[in-house]
């Protein structure tokens, strides 16, 4: 599943091709029959919040989350091409298009449904005017441990499963720790810490999070302290990495480092 700066990415894209532009939107596959409602309309705003996308329409606004299953494609084709496969969504402007197929959810929102949306998101480490108070009292409160609480995005919005694993290895955090038990300063460090490192994912496309190894062409299997290196010598210590599921997702840790 993509992780929120894949999503910031995608926002991205829609802000420089197709806001301010009449968009044309259509549902090959069917699925998205409300389509017929913004085609033709103008794109207002693209906007991501954690790993959900908004498209502000000028009649309505469209919400779009992945899951685990679902596909961007983003292409300039000479001509319009034949839609390939289950395209649930199709917006063609200015010479762009953007094909989506197997997503979790695509479905207008009122402005007031927009919002109610939003309430239940926490604050996003991408967003520069989130409050981090928002996530330090959630997890303050909570008996839950820090590993499910980084994964709940009605407590901090775009954390995924490999931004989990490394941040908390970068805390020297064991994931199990209830939330209301870890010292308030190291739950701030760590909102800090994703502020600080997933802009550079935002940029790259790639989740970098190991210190010196912080360039886009870093190979695969040295860009990780431990997501997917179960088995293999800790980094730092040569404690052999963890694996176990926490709540159906593979988590990763130094039993040692973060003991
Ligand atoms: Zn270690």
């Amino acid at each position: 599943m993509p992780e929120g700066h894949t999503v910031h990415r995608t926002a991205n894209h829609f802000k420089k091709n197709f806001a301010g532009q009449i968009v044309s939107v259509s549902s090959p596959q069917g699925r998205f029959s409300d389509s017929k409602l913004i085609d033709g309309s103008k794109l207002i705003e693209a906007k991501a919040v954690g790993k959900q996308l908004f498209l502000q329409f000028e009649p309505a606004i469209l919400r779009i989350h992945l899951g685990i299953y679902g596909k961007w494609q983003f292409t300039r084709p000479e001509e319009l091409p034949e839609p390939k496969g289950a395209v649930r969504a199709r917006f063609v402007a200015n010479g762009q298009l953007a094909d989506l197929r197997g997503p979790t959810a695509c479905e207008l929102l009122s402005k007031e449904q927009y919002l109610q949306v939003l309430n239940r998101l926490g604050p996003d480490p991408l967003d520069p005017k989130a409050d981090m108070r928002h996530f330090v009292e959630k997890v303050a409160k909570s008996g839950v441990s820090i590993g499910q609480l980084l994964m709940d995005q009605s407590v901090i919005s775009g954390i995924g499963n490999v931004y989990r694993a490394e941040l908390l290895f970068r805390a020297n955090l064991n994931p199990h720790t209830p939330g209301k038990l870890v010292p308030r300063e190291v739950v701030e460090a760590l909102w800090l810490d994703a502020v600080a490192l997933m802009p550079l994912g935002v940029k790259t496309g790639f989740m970098l999070t190991r210190e010196g190894f912080m360039k886009a062409k870093t190979k695969k299997d040295e860009r990780y302290y431990v997501y997917k290196r179960e088995g293999l010598a800790c980094r730092e210590c040569g404690n052999l990495i963890s694996i176990e599921l926490m709540a159906t997702r593979k988590l990763y840790f130094c039993s040692s480092c973060q003991a």
